[in-house]
């Protein structure tokens, strides 16, 4: 039930008066006990009691009105003991007529107890965690009332964040209390981006801050939490109503998201704790923090899932609070990002030169994010669980993107043995960067083109820096990814000519227009589907719908304006697909001469071997095409049947193995019996292992992530591509699953540098 209009004064003023207590200053013992009389009081309460949680896990007294003053500090449970460690297990109150009849009640002597029978005890939470316990105890038998339990929470909230924001008594005097984790913690994830960095965590949604918490006007906070939870709920009805067709999260999700939208569970929490006094935002965070300390322990993992609609649910009800208007946040000078999953633009509304790295609780190695954060050369590691509740704002952390770890508040010694391979990679760098201008010729003096992998505004700076004889692959699609709505013709446009003139002589491969499958848009309506990687994404997409691709055609003639134009189309199936893209291409260049404009002075069209069909069709498509691309990271996906974007399948099987390299061999000789220009675009080409093996199977072009260019140049240089091909050649034959390990050692007997 809502409350009583006597109860939200009885509310605000019990908050109002802790936070007149507080500001008079004194002793920190003092004013904790002040604030436990003040509660007991307004509570009619015959015992009010604080327990806080040490670092071992162990709840100590901290303060109470009504038990022995004597067991303040010498009272304490064990982790899990007692009823106090029953809260803090469960993450939410309990509210018993007979404390002493409950199994778990555990008795202690010193506290004098013994004549309290009602309890009501209520976890103090922050983030998902439990910090502390607030109870309070009266001599009669009784159930307190729904009302009390929600007053009493809200109580609690407000004195965690005071508490953890040093409002209540100093840090210092809290030392050996748990209020955020203080110990150094290693985390493991999965690497999304290469790379070190050490710095200072950022949150990337920070918590409300105690200033935040308490409204000044309750009707008015009330009202805003009415538009918003409308706004929220409509738009989550349009959703599932495909008119924006949010594809990334299938129907089941949407629809789980709606029920809790209108969830009259929910809702209430969220009006109760605003009509008690608090801001929308802080509603929001006290419903959530409830719901991450109960679910987060959960074992079943549909009920884990859950959480994390729930999640989702609360930042989009946040996102409709503030109005949607992000702020650009003033960054430190070494900042880490931590977040539960970021959409595309969000990594770009932060200060690139400040941001040093990313931790990420969810995420996959082919999600927006990651392909922004490698693209901007910033280390990345994902799927670290219960990460945010383990970081506070301003802990020092470490991303380890090498080995898929991260280290929160790391000693000394971690943090020195860190910095000393950062500048490892400083040194390696800079050894890169003086082979800028070193042609890339093999010992035995095969020249190998190596090409760089963009997609954004940002890789332009990288080019020149890079030394990379052109861009292999320009993935257009990058510009729809980031974008809030659909690029117009003039915005595409104007990226490919930036593109180009920033290229200058070198080559620009563009890719047309590849999404569906992991690459979703907001805004671009497509229908749910089981196999979204084998469903309708890439050329499928473009044939579908020629106004789009023809729109894009358009764009890139525009752009090139008489220049050489190099364009490719994306996960080609069959000849014919390839066959009417092309015919597309024709169209848009007769379109473009009836008009008066100037043809491209040279125009080569081409398509990505991604599937493995057109691999038994070489010699009908390679007399078509004017060159080919070997998108390995697709080819390996759909030739080893595993999703590249899962981490549980997409490392089981190497690409340095028979069947992979077998595959490739039969592309690289195809191409060179038709003459057909031919080049690998998959991220292997960027590691200088996978690259050395390309070089050995006869590949000579190379286009790679930016940062694999100055490693897969010192290989190059170091490489004698006659003896790899004599070694590589002999290993295709082989029984194993793996030929990893011949080829390492291979590349050590000749003296390679990988
Ligand atoms: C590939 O599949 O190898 C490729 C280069 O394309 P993308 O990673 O963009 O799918
Ligand atoms: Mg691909």
């Amino acid at each position: 039930m809502a409350n009583t209009g006597v109860a939200i004064r009885g509310q605000r003023s019990l908050l109002k008066q802790i936070r007149e207590a507080l500001a008079g200053g004194g002793p920190a013992q003092a004013r904790l006990d002040m604030v436990v009389r003040i509660i007991a009081r307004s509570m009619v309460a015959e015992v009010c009691s604080l327990y806080m949680r040490r670092s071992a896990g162990e709840m100590e007294l901290f303060a109470t009105e009504g038990l022995d003053p004597g067991a303040v500090h010498l009272t304490r449970m064990k982790r899990g003991e007692g009823l106090i460690g029953e809260i803090m297990r469960l993450g939410r109150p309990l509210n018993l007529a007979d404390a002493p009849e409950h199994p778990a009640f555990s008795y202690r002597p010193e506290t004098g107890e013994d004549p309290f029978h009602a309890f009501l005890g209520v976890p103090l939470l922050r983030g998902g965690r439990a910090i502390g316990v607030l109870v309070v105890q009266n001599r009669t038998e009784r159930v307190y009332t729904e009302d009390e339990v929600e007053d009493l929470q809200i109580v609690a909230m407000v004195l965690a964040e005071m508490m953890a924001g040093g409002e209540l008594i100093s840090l210092g005097e809290l030392a050996g209390v748990e209020i955020a984790p203080r110990k150094p913690e290693r985390m493991k994830g999965s690497k999304f981006g290469d790379g070190l960095a050490y710095g200072v965590a950022v949150l990337h949604e920070p918590p409300v801050t105690p200033s935040q918490l308490l409204a000044e006007d309750v009707v008015a906070e009330e009202e805003r939490l009415k538009t918003a939870v409308t706004a929220l709920q409509a738009q989550i009805d349009t959703m599932l109503e495909g008119q924006h067709g949010l594809v990334d999260a299938s129907y089941e999700v949407l629809e789980t998201y709606r029920m809790f939208a209108h969830d009259r569970g929910w809702n209430r929490s969220l009006e109760d704790a605003v009509h008690n006094g608090l801001t929308a935002e802080a509603a929001v965070e006290r419903v959530r923090s409830e719901h991450r300390a109960r679910l987060g322990q959960a074992r079943d993992p549909y009920l884990r899932e859950r959480l994390h609609d729930l999640e989702d649910l609360n930042d989009r009800l946040l996102r409709h609070l503030s109005g949607d208007g992000h702020v650009a946040r003033e960054l430190p000078d070494n900042a880490i990002l931590i977040a539960r999953n970021l959409g595309p633009a969000d990594l770009l509304e932060y200060d690139r030169k400040k941001l040093r790295g990313l931790l990420l609780e969810e995420g996959s190695a082919a999600s927006h994010a990651a392909i922004v954060a490698r693209a901007l050369d910033i280390p990345c590691v994902g799927r670290i669980s219960n990460l945010r509740d383990r970081v506070s704002e301003g802990d020092m952390v470490i991303v380890d993107a090498e080995t898929g770890e991260a280290y929160l508040r790391p000693r000394p010694d971690v943090v020195k043995a860190i910095q000393a391979r950062i500048d490892v990679r400083r040194q390696r760098r800079e050894e890169f960067a003086k082979l800028r201008d070193t042609p890339a010729f093999t010992r035995d003096g095969a020249k190998i083109t190596l090409l760089m992998n963009a997609g954004l505004d940002v890789d332009l700076d990288i080019l020149a820096e890079t030394g990379a004889e052109g861009i292999g692959l320009f993935r257009t699609e990058f510009q729809f990814m980031v974008a809030e709505e659909m690029p117009r013709f003039n915005a595409q446009a104007a990226l490919y000519e930036r593109v180009m003139d920033a290229a200058g002589d070198r080559p620009v491969t563009f890719r047309t227009l590849d999404l569906g499958g992991d690459k979703v848009l907001p805004y671009l309506e497509a229908e749910r589907e089981e196999n979204p990687a084998l469903g309708w994404r890439a050329i499928r997409m473009g044939l579908d719908r020629p106004a789009l691709l023809r729109l894009q055609l358009r764009a890139l003639l525009a752009a090139a304006r008489g220049r050489p134009l190099r364009v490719m189309f994306p996960l080609v199936a069959s000849v014919d697909e390839f066959r009417a893209a092309r015919a597309l291409v024709d169209t848009e260049v007769a379109w473009a001469l009836r008009r008066g404009r100037a043809a491209p002075a040279r125009l080569d069209v081409g398509a990505m071997i991604e599937a493995p069909s057109l691999i038994w069709h070489l010699d009908a498509l390679l007399p078509m095409t004017d060159f080919v691309s070997v998108g390995t990271n697709d080819l390996m996906q759909y030739m080893f049947a595993a999703d590249r974007g899962n981490p549980r399948v997409s490392d089981r099987y190497d690409f340095l193995s028979p069947p992979a390299l077998r595959a490739l061999q039969q592309i690289q000789l195809a191409c060179a019996e038709t003459g057909t220009p031919v080049s690998v675009c998959g991220e292997m080409a960027g590691r200088p292992l996978e690259a050395f093996t390309l070089v050995a199977l006869g590949f000579e072009r190379l286009s790679m992530p930016p940062a694999g260019i100055g490693p897969v140049k010192q290989m190059v240089l170091s490489c004698d591509r006659e003896a790899a091909r004599r070694g590589v050649s002999a290993l295709l034959k082989g029984s194993a699953g793996s030929v990893r390990n011949e080829i390492e050692t291979l590349a050590r007997k000749i003296y390679l540098a990988v």
